[in-house]
């Protein structure tokens, strides 16, 4: 486990573990007992959101701390000259490439990342939400944690719209002050519920994308940017996946 130092990183996941709190908070205390205490729904709707919670939790942990695939750096070089004469008659495959600014041989679709300093297997991108890569070996618990957010988002402005509608005698003995507060806390935990769902349904979109066409966010991106007869061509025979692949090769080549 490496955590890396990025301030943007940094505050994304202090500012998400704050978000999972406070959105804890609103929907036991001013959603779920405000409104349904006197209910067997109120410990359902509590153990729910929470087991929801924790798997969140665990997916997101296990994003951020896990490799993503980085390329091992040898130990025994100290220089470029070295590294290239040491580990050219290892490797002697024409498909890896040598990276100029973490100094070590790397297999086709491994990129370097800027922010973590190293070369990661087929890197999709650097994400500030896990501080961490996505890459060859933690996408899918990046895509678990995307897929739990849309559920748990869903669930919420579910839960906040049926404590509106649903009919809480309690309520009206509450004085003026405390219905502020809940309306306040469940205006608030909407709006924090669908904008990380928006959010978080484009990213998980771009991610289900990139697994079916087999091509990282990067190659996607790379591709967009290369010449529209490059991009006439490519597209004219992606239908072939093999072709398909290949060229992404090539195209990542060329970057
Ligand atoms: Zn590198
Ligand atoms: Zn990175």
């Amino acid at each position: 486990m490496k955590l890396i130092n990025d301030p943007c990183g940094v505050f994304c996941i202090v500012f998400t573990y704050v978000s999972i709190v406070y959105a804890d908070y609103v929907v036991i205390k001013w959603v779920v007992l405000h409104t349904m205490q006197d209910s067997l729904w109120a410990p359902f709707h509590i153990v729910l959101f929470n087991t929801f919670l924790l798997l969140l939790t665990v997916s997101h942990l296990r994003a951020m701390c896990s490799d993503p695939g980085t390329v091992p750096i040898p130990h025994s070089t100290d220089t470029l000259c070295d590294l290239r004469q040491v580990n050219e008659p290892l490797v002697k495959r024409e498909d890896w490439t040598l990276c100029t600014r973490c100094e070590t041989y790397r297999p086709p679709r491994a990129h370097h990342c800027r922010i973590c300093k190293r070369c990661v297997r087929r890197m999709d991108h650097h994400c500030p939400w896990i501080n961490n890569c996505v890459g060859e070996k933690n996408q899918k618990y990046f895509v678990q944690f995307l897929f739990l957010v849309c559920i748990l988002s869903a669930y919420t402005i579910i839960l906040v719209i049926m404590s509106w509608v649903r009919e809480c005698h309690k309520c009206k003995l509450y004085d003026m002050e405390m219905r502020e507060r809940q309306v306040i806390h469940t205006v608030l935990l909407i709006m924090e519920s669908a904008m990380f769902g928006m959010f978080v349904v484009a990213i998980l979109y771009d991610q289900m994308d990139a697994i079916y066409t087999d091509q990282t966010t990067l190659e996607q991106t790379v591709y967009k940017r290369s010449n529209p007869l490059h991009r006439y061509i490519f597209s004219s025979i992606c239908r072939w996946p093999k072709i398909s692949r290949s060229m992404s090769k090539l195209n990542i080549r060329s970057v």
